[in-house]
């Protein structure tokens, strides 16, 4: 049985980065992080276990310092809980950072502005919370009850895969092809790099592990992307939840994890993988 990681996976530079901030902070003295840190139980569990609040309502902030997420924050939200609780520390990712300063250069250039994303996301909610008025689309319907607008300003989600981000574009400038439509491509770099080394993984597979929590959106692209190459494709938060029937047969197992999947759980489904191909081994062996 041969086991292969995708070039690209796991924890990128934003969520390793404020995962940095929040432990560090937690040893000096009261943390809270405003909503979860990351859509990973396994990294949000060790934070509380820490001493840190996560929580997403502002009344029941309980800390001295509040911790902003890689999701970001609407300025208007800012505000709010600054007046609770004054010392912030914003751990916005600079890639989420760059969607908003390419959304308010829309607006202030007169542009209507959508995001081709989950409507009700942390990082979407906070893209549009500031905006008198916006749309949010995520499949070719939504584009089609876009009101009429004569000038479209698009950004995308950070973790939108890119095919569904140029789909829903080309259908924007198809239904309102008198209207002018910029878009500014705000997809991150580590999503783009994992989805391609997914597909390239996942094409070479018998079956395909991907890890990382439920609510995490790149997790369950991820999940979606290796599902059009590989017929078998599992998504687990971690190793306890494997289970060796899924791979009866399979010769070549691939892993992949999304960008709040810590290394250690990476780990820890790979060693699981290889204590299994050594007991098929020495069952093959002793047959
Ligand atoms: S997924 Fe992309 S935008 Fe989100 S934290 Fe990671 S690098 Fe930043």
């Amino acid at each position: 049985m041969k086991i292969l990681r995708a070039t690209h996976l796991g924890w990128c530079s934003g969520v390793r980065n404020a995962v940095a901030l929040v432990a560090n902070e937690a040893r000096r003295g009261r943390v809270a992080v405003l909503g979860e840190l990351v859509h990973n139980e396994t990294v949000n569990a060790a934070l509380r276990a820490a001493g840190v609040q996560l929580t997403g309502n502002l009344d029941a902030l309980n800390a001295d310092t509040v911790i902003v997420t890689p999701h970001g924050l609407s300025d208007t939200k800012l505000a709010r809980v600054r007046e609770r609780v004054p010392r912030v520390l914003d751990a916005t990712c600079p890639l989420v950072r760059r969607a908003h300063r390419a959304m308010r250069e829309l607006v202030a250039a007169g542009f209507h502005p959508v995001v081709i994303g989950q409507r009700g996301h942390v990082e979407v909610r906070g893209l549009t919370e500031d905006l008198a008025e916006f749309d949010v689309v995520l499949t070719k319907e939504d584009v089609r009850l876009l009101p009429p607008r004569w000038r479209y300003g698009v950004i995308a989600q950070t973790t939108q895969p890119v095919e569904r981000v140029q789909q829903l574009l080309d259908a924007i400038r198809r239904r309102f092809a008198e209207s002018e439509v910029r878009f500014v491509d705000t997809v991150c770099r580590p999503t783009k790099l994992r989805r391609a080394a997914a597909i390239a993984l996942a094409q070479h597979c018998d079956a395909v592990v991907v890890i990382g929590g439920a609510r995490s959106n790149n997790t369950r692209e991820l999940a979606t992307t290796c599902a059009r190459c590989c017929r078998r494709v599992f998504r687990v938060e971690s190793a306890g939840e494997l289970n060796a029937s899924w791979f009866d047969d399979a010769e070549t197992i691939g892993i992949t994890a999304g960008t709040s999947t810590p290394d250690e759980v990476i780990e820890a489904v790979e060693q699981w993988l290889w204590t299994l191909a050594e007991v098929k081994h020495e069952i093959h062996q002793a047959a």
